[in-house]
């Protein structure tokens, strides 16, 4: 009987209603912007994220709120901002790409500064961040979505919070190149009838397009997120695309049947070229497949490592550590200045592009490991590994208290923490300053127009 009642109970709790949709209108004062780059205004108490308000400013705004979330749109503003500038992208309010086109550059970099200030608050004041000088065209990897209108084909990105494309044909983020290629791509799916995916039929064929291109070199790799193996017209495709797009250095299919969101599946077929391309950063080459991570801001990204080169202040005779080392490129920079160099990383394609990339640039003396770095950091600080410099580049999530913990038992010297999120930096931050001090923190802008901000920081061993 007990039994039944929890099962009732469980049943009841599966098939709860959603919460109505409750529809309302306020005016306020936006005081600040939150971490995403949205403004935040008052009603009854609550705190509400608005997108494209900005701070300051007095606004009449409509919402529906869905549960806890809500929908926001302006109906007005009363007071606006000397902040605010006339977005230049005409998809700006619609795409869910960048956040701040409405706020002026030097405004969004003040904004920057004061998050990861906030933040760091604790370990000191913050050097002025690094922003860049021409703020547009500077994303080096793009992953287009198509669909259907009738018997067009569009692409573009989606809309912010949903799964709903925005047909975009010119982008002010992405390299110029990526535009017309994605157009041309359009027109072929079209002349030879690719079936676009659809996520909620789960039928179709075509998913995503990513391009990336090496921003000194100009080289270009497509990737063709496909559900299926059989790529129908594939030759009289490739032969369209390759003739009009003679730049294009490399063409891979990646094949993805899994309904999550995640873009790229685990197997591929390279149609064109051998799967990567070549860059350039900071006097070397690197070579990148389409599953390695590689930064995709690469004029911010040569401050960065400069500025994570130059707090570490390698000695010749140092042992350097790169945790989350990705294709290779602060080992690979490292190993300029010191004699015993280790990177680990856990994404197979990106150890490989590392180990290729050290004999590309003469290097001996960097070992590359494919390993989870708090499982090497924990086997390291078992075995006393002698680290005189760790980097560590973590992805968002930020490290892990194991991993922290192996670090405090390998003491290094010096700890070189790189992170595209400085809330999850700040967190690990914590944990480390047990045994380091916080010496230096360096705010860099590697994604203008967006909410998000990288920072990097120099611990010393107290
Ligand atoms: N330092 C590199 C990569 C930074 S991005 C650069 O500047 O390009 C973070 C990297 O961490 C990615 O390459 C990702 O594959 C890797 N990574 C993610 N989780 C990991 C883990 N648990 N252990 C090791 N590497 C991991």
């Amino acid at each position: 009987m007990k039994k039944q009642n929890n099962k009732s109970k469980k049943q009841k709790k599966t098939f709860k209603k959603r919460p109505a949709s409750v529809d309302l209108q306020f005016k306020g004062q936006c005081s600040h912007l939150d971490n995403e780059g949205r403004g935040v205004m008052t009603y009854k108490g609550e705190s509400i994220p608005v997108s494209y308000v900005l701070p300051g400013e007095q606004a009449m705004i409509s919402a529906t709120k869905h549960g806890k979330y809500y929908e926001t749109r302006i109906q007005s503003i009363m007071e606006k901002s000397n902040q605010r500038v006339q977005a230049p992208c005409p998809y700006f309010y619609e795409c869910g790409g960048c956040q701040l086109q409405h706020m002026a550059y030097a405004s969004q970099l003040a904004f920057k500064q004061s998050q990861v200030q906030k933040l760091m608050k604790a370990y000191g004041q913050c050097l002025p961040i690094i922003g860049m000088e021409d703020p547009w065209y500077y994303r080096n990897k793009i992953t287009a979505t198509f669909k259907n209108q009738g018997k067009t084909v569009l692409s573009g990105f989606y809309k912010a919070f949903s799964h709903d494309v925005v047909a975009i044909e010119n982008c002010m983020i992405q390299e110029k190149v990526a535009d017309p290629i994605l157009a041309t791509i359009r027109q072929l799916c079209k002349q030879y009838k690719i079936q676009i995916y659809n996520e909620d039929t789960k039928n179709g064929f075509l998913r995503h397009v990513m391009i990336r291109t090496g921003h000194k070199t100009g080289e270009v790799m497509v990737v063709f997120v496909v559900a299926d193996k059989i790529f129908p017209s594939k030759n009289n495709l490739m032969k369209a695309l390759l003739s009009a797009h003679p730049e294009i250095n490399t063409v891979v299919m990646n094949i993805n049947n899994r309904s999550t969101s995640v873009v790229l599946g685990q197997q591929e077929i390279i149609l064109h070229g051998n799967g990567t391309i070549r860059d350039e950063l900071c006097g070397m080459s690197f070579l990148i497949s389409s599953q390695s991570f590689y930064q995709i801001n690469p004029v911010q990204t040569e401050k960065l490592y400069n500025a994570a080169l130059d707090f570490a202040d390698i000695k010749k005779d140092e042992v350097v550590l790169d945790t989350y080392s990705g294709i290779g490129t602060i080992a690979l920079l490292a190993a300029q200045h010191a004699d015993e160099v280790y990177g680990v990383e856990i994404n197979k394609s990106a150890v490989e592009n590392a180990i290729k990339n050290a004999k590309l640039n003469h290097i001996k003396h960097v070992r590359f490991v494919e390993d989870d770095a708090t499982n090497a950091m924990v086997q390291m600080a078992k075995e006393r590994f002698k680290v005189d410099v760790l980097f560590m580049d973590p992805p968002r999530d930020g490290s892990t208290p194991q991993f922290l913990d192996a670090a405090l038992k390998l003491r290094p010297k010096k700890i070189v923490y790189i992170s595209c999120n400085p809330e999850t930096q700040a967190r690990d931050l914590k944990h480390l300053i047990k045994k380091y001090k916080v010496e230096k923190i360096q705010p860099v802008d590697m994604f203008a127009h967006t909410g998000h901000v990288e920072s990097v920081c120099l611990l010393k061993i107290k």
